[in-house]
């Protein structure tokens, strides 16, 4: 590993924090629009190993926002060609793949078990919850986010400490295809690079116990407090 490619982030958080991130394993959950920008983002950060799973392959309708998989990659798996660009992009990182659908708890405790963070970049909110679930039994810490249209919202979910994803949300939204514009999963994909390696460093004010919101069509953010339930299906 070379030090001074990461000298300008070694100038914000120092030689040690940048030295944990190179010993971290991350688990990149989905590899759409959100896992496209966040993976991007923790393999130029230089994170050790990154573990990548999506059970799908490229569309033409994915091109507009999932900027790991290019016009010529249509028809390949994600895992494969998001592989191809993020080793290339860093190739000090180890890749692990995974191409399946986060289907039973057990195997999403044996993936996550192996990891220090997990990253929420999932489309379905079955996968979601089992994923928080998983982090929930296991005491990992979890940054969720999720988008659709032209708003987005991220939270930081660190069991026991803080509500997971069940006490945030009790009814999520179970549709097929929701409408995004591009550049959405891309900032909150971003962001939840950005709270990974807050997690990892323990540098900064992680969004634990937070949820932020960000509104595109009006150009805001707000932060709202966020509890436990009292009777999480999940957590309590
Ligand atoms: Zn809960």
């Amino acid at each position: 590993m070379h030090l001074s490619r990461y000298l300008r982030q070694i100038q914000v958080w120092g030689v040690e924090a940048q030295e944990t991130i190179m010993s971290s394993t991350v688990l990149v959950a989905g590899l759409g629009g959100l896992g496209s920008a966040a993976s991007l983002y923790l393999a130029a950060a230089g994170v050790r190993k990154l573990v990548l799973v999506d059970h799908d392959v490229v569309k033409e309708s994915d091109l507009n926002r999932q900027v790991l998989h290019w016009t010529r990659d249509l028809g390949a798996l994600k895992v494969e060609s998001a592989e191809e660009k993020l080793r290339s992009l860093n190739p000090d990182v180890n890749f692990v793949l995974y191409r399946e659908k986060l289907e039973s708890l057990s195997r999403v405790e044996e993936l996550v078990r192996e990891v220090d963070v997990v990253v929420d970049a999932l489309d379905n909110w079955t996968s979601r919850f089992l994923l928080n679930r998983a982090c929930v039994n296991l005491g990992k810490p979890f940054v969720h986010a999720a988008v659709e249209g032209l708003k987005g919202w991220l939270t930081v979910i660190h069991p026991p400490h803080t509500p997971c994803l069940a006490c945030i949300l009790s009814n999520p939204p179970e549709k097929g295809s929701v409408p995004v514009a591009g550049p959405l999963p891309g900032i909150l994909g971003c962001m939840q690079a950005l709270e990974t390696l807050k997690v990892i460093t323990g540098f900064g004010k992680t969004l634990t116990g937070r949820l932020l919101f960000f509104d595109g069509l009006e150009g805001s953010v707000e932060i709202y407090e966020v509890r436990k339930k009292v009777n999480c299906p999940a957590c309590s």
